[in-house]
Order: structure tokens, then sequence, then C-alpha cells
């Protein structure tokens, strides 16, 4: 050590900081290069705007996009660069060209109709005083199970008022791994594999961001509630959409999922029963998916929100586990506890750490007194089935009034709380009729727009007594009639 100290002269100094400077202008060199391609091919990306623009064609390119996926990859196997590194410099890339197209065309995209957008506009309208029927909000009108109202109260009232592990408070741990066991027969949730999420949008997010980073894809199945691309967006990944149709009864095939995936693929998202199809996927094809995935090492993400509104055996992740997956869930559906915002996952120990990570950074811990009443909802069976009941008969006079609708066709739904009508005239719009239908009848639905790519579609919210789904089906057939 001593002599090495020795050793080190002045002049070794000085020409390691030669060589230091002389690596650091090479950087800058490089650095400069980069840059300077960077803006080539953001001239060629105008370019090719102004002749899709000419042309009056898409902007985005699916083929393109994987190809070119396809050569980064090979380049970075070649140069031995982490093809993770690849693929988010690509989605940086694709992500700025795009945006330099979108704004060369004349025609702006028209801003999506979401089930959120909608709600907006239609509460600003409501508090001018008028009275609508609203069929957009994807909640159930029942009342939460008064036994959680007084277990929530007593929390209050016994000062559960201040943090608590991040990962949830024991009591409602334990709820949940017995309320698993008697429902599913599963045995095997460890205390570090399940968390209390705010909601299962929370849920439903962190599992997107735990699996897939910037550059990566996630396939969906559409139609499909947004949040899933909304929130692959949010992170920087793709969604790789499989299209189902009501032709098809909304089933998509095993092969169409097969296919679509890509060699920067993570996961597969299901979520059965459907928003807003109201679709169960068949037991058979549900096991097959989940195997595709797994024989490629794909996290399967199964979000089970609505698995109380099931009105034929709905596969669960939980009879079907791949090596690696994500449930998640919650309590705003089965037992109508939308504003309490408290929901779960459940995933491998080491999936759930990554997941809890994000929750404890962003929120620290859902607050204690909801997550009382959560266990006690756990308790409230008679409730849930009550509200299932209903809502099974709500399904079947809401179809049996839109059957009297000439202009409609309709997938009857199994399960969840939703129609989801198709016009049967191809150029049927259906932001623009939710918009006629507001202003003429007062009444509010989803365009199927905000769903995937289903202008023909829309959705109607079952979350309303039966003469109110009735007098807004009846004023849909007004106005289509
Ligand atoms: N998943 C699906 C399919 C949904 O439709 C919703 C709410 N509409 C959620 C998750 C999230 O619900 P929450 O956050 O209220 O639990």
């Amino acid at each position: 050590m001593e002599e090495r100290a020795r050793k080190l002269t002045r002049s070794d100094v000085e020409q390691g900081e030669t060589e230091l400077q002389e690596l650091r202008e090479e950087v800058a060199e490089t650095t400069k290069e980069i840059i300077k391609l960077v803006a080539k091919r953001i001239e060629l990306a105008k370019k090719i705007g102004e002749v899709k623009t000419r042309e009056s064609l898409p902007i985005d390119n699916e083929r393109v996009e994987d190809a070119l996926l396809e050569e980064v990859l090979r380049e970075c196997g070649q140069l031995g660069l982490d093809q993770q590194l690849g693929t988010k410099i690509l989605s940086t890339l694709l992500a700025e060209s795009k945006k330099i197209q979108r704004m060369q065309g004349r025609a702006k995209p028209r801003p999506l109709i979401t089930p959120m957008v909608m709600m907006a506009k239609a509460t600003e309208i409501e508090k001018k005083g008028r009275k609508l029927i609203r069929l957009d909000v994807g909640e159930p009108d029942f009342h939460p199970p008064k036994a959680v109202l007084d277990a929530v109260s007593d929390a209050l009232f016994s000062y559960k008022t201040y943090y608590t592990v991040g990962r949830g408070i024991p009591e409602l741990i334990t709820a949940l791994k017995n309320y698993l066991a008697k429902r599913y027969n599963y045995h095997e949730a460890a205390e570090n594999q399940l968390i209390v999420t705010p909601g299962g949008r929370f849920a439903v997010y962190s599992a997107l961001a735990t699996v897939a980073s910037e550059g990566d894809s996630v396939v969906v199945i559409e139609p499909n509630w947004p949040a899933y691309k909304e929130g692959l967006e949010y992170i920087g990944a793709r969604a790789i959409t499989v299209r189902t149709t009501i032709e098809e009864g909304w089933e998509p095939s095993p092969e169409s999922v097969k296919a679509a995936i890509r060699p920067n693929t993570k996961a597969i998202v299901l979520s059965y029963p459907s928003n807003p199809t109201g679709k169960i996927m068949r037991q058979a094809a549900f096991k097959e998916i989940v195997g595709i995935a797994d024989d490629l090492g794909l996290t399967v993400i199964s979000d089970e929100i609505y698995n109380d509104y099931a009105y034929k055996p709905c596969p669960t992740i939980l009879e079907n586990l791949p090596r690696k997956y994500i449930l998640t869930s919650s309590f705003s559906k089965g037992w109508s506890m939308t504003g309490f915002r408290v929901g779960y996952s459940l995933a491998p120990a080491e999936t759930s750490s990554k997941m809890l990570k994000l929750l404890g950074l962003m929120i620290t811990c859902v607050p204690d007194f909801i997550q009382r009443g959560a266990a006690k909802a756990l308790e409230c069976e008679t409730e849930v089935s009550h509200n299932s009941k209903v809502m099974k008969e709500r399904i079947d006079s809401t179809s049996a009034e839109l059957a009297k609708i000439e202009a409609l066709e309709l997938h009857k739904p199994e399960g969840a709380i939703y129609a989801f009508p198709q016009a049967k005239d191809p150029a049927f719009d259906s932001a623009a009729f939710a918009m006629e239908l507001l202003e003429k009848k007062g009444v509010t639905i989803s365009p199927g727009t905000g769903f995937g790519d289903y202008p023909r579609c829309f959705r109607i919210s079952l979350g309303q007594p039966q003469e109110v789904l009735t007098a807004g089906v009846r004023k849909i057939g007004e106005l289509l009639s």
C-alpha cells in the first residue's frame, strides 16, 4: 500500500487528469452527436408527418413500431447493450415523433369522453339545477352495510385516527386471508403478499407500474376500463390491445392474445366480469391465456373487482395461479363502498414489496378507521348477496328493455353492473349521441370510445333503481327511433 502510494508521483496524477479530460471531451462529443442524430430523426418524423397528413393516414402504425422494436433489440444484442435501455430510448423517440406529427395534423384527435369526463360534465349541469338520469356513473347505488358504518364510527370515536403500517392493519389482513380461504379455498396468502390499497384503482396502477417500465408493453383486452391504458401511458409503457367484438360475444381467443405479445411485453391484464361488457370469460380460455403468460414468464394482472356480480362461474387467478400474478380487488362494488376508497392486492411477496414501496411513498397507508370498516365488510355476506341479486334483476329487466329498441343489439351481460349495447348502424357516433341524449333527454351514458375503438357502442351503468333505468332506456329508444 505504502509502496503504491509512494509510486503515485505528481506526473502520474497529471497524466490521470489529462486522460480523464480527454475522455470527458469524447463523451461531450458523443452526446452532441446523439443530439444531432435526434434532431435529424425529428426532421424525418416531420416529413413522414406531412405525408401522413396529406394522405390522411393514421399517426400510429403498430406494424412499423414493432419492426423498429425488433431492430433496436437486435442492435442492443449485437452491441451488448441492455435491451431495457434500448426500448426506453425507442419509446422516448417514438413519443416525440408522434407528438410532432399530432401537432402537424390539421384534424386534431377529438378528446376522449371517458366515464370520468362524462361524470364531470353531468355534475356541472346538475349544479345548475337540471335534473338528470345518470346512467354514466360506474358505481352501485346501494347503501354500504350498516355494520360497516358502525365499525367506522366506533373506530373514529376510539381514535383509530393515526398512521398504520403501510401494508394494512393485521386485523384486515387476517380477515382478507380468511375471506380468500373461505371463498376460493386459497390458503397460501402470507402476510407479505396482501396489501390494503386506497381502492382498486391504486392497486391496478401500482400493479402496472411495478411490472412495466418506460418502453415496455402490456397486453389488454378491449373494450375495457380506460385506466389500464391511461396508467400505462402515464408510465411511458404501451398498451397492446386485443380487440373483441359483440359478434364473438366479447370473448378473446387465446390465439389472439398470444399474437399480441411482443418482445418487450411484461404482462397481460384480465378483468372478468368485464367493465363495460359484463362478459365473463370461459374458464378454459382463461386457463389457456394464463398458461400462455406463464410459459413466457409474463405477469397476469387479474382485476376481479366485480366478482360479486357474476351470474355464471367466473374464472379467478387464485384457481389458476401462474408464477407471476397480481390480483387486484376492492370493496367499492360488491359492498357499494366506492367513497371509502379501500381495496387490496395479492401477489408473490417480492412483487408485493415493490408495490408497497409505491403505496408508502404516495399515501403512507389507508386510514385506520376505513380499514376497520373494510374488515367488518368481509362479514357482511347478506348485504353482498342482496346487492348481487338486485343487480341480476336489473340486468334482466334492462336487457329486456334494450331488446325493444330496434336500432340496438346487445350481448346480454353475464356479470358486472353495466350493459354495453351496440348500434346496428355502422356509422353511429356514440360520442355525438351521448351529447344529444344529454341535451335533449337529460340522460347520461358513457360513449364506447372511452373503452377502446367502439364508436358504435355505449355503456349504461345499472347503478340506479330499476324505474330510473327503465325511464332512461326508454328515452334512449325515443331518440333512436
Ligand atoms: N377496476 C375496474 C374494472 C373498475 O371498473 C373500477 C372502477 N370503476 C376499478 C377497478 C376501481 O375502482 P375503485 O378504485 O373504486 O376500487
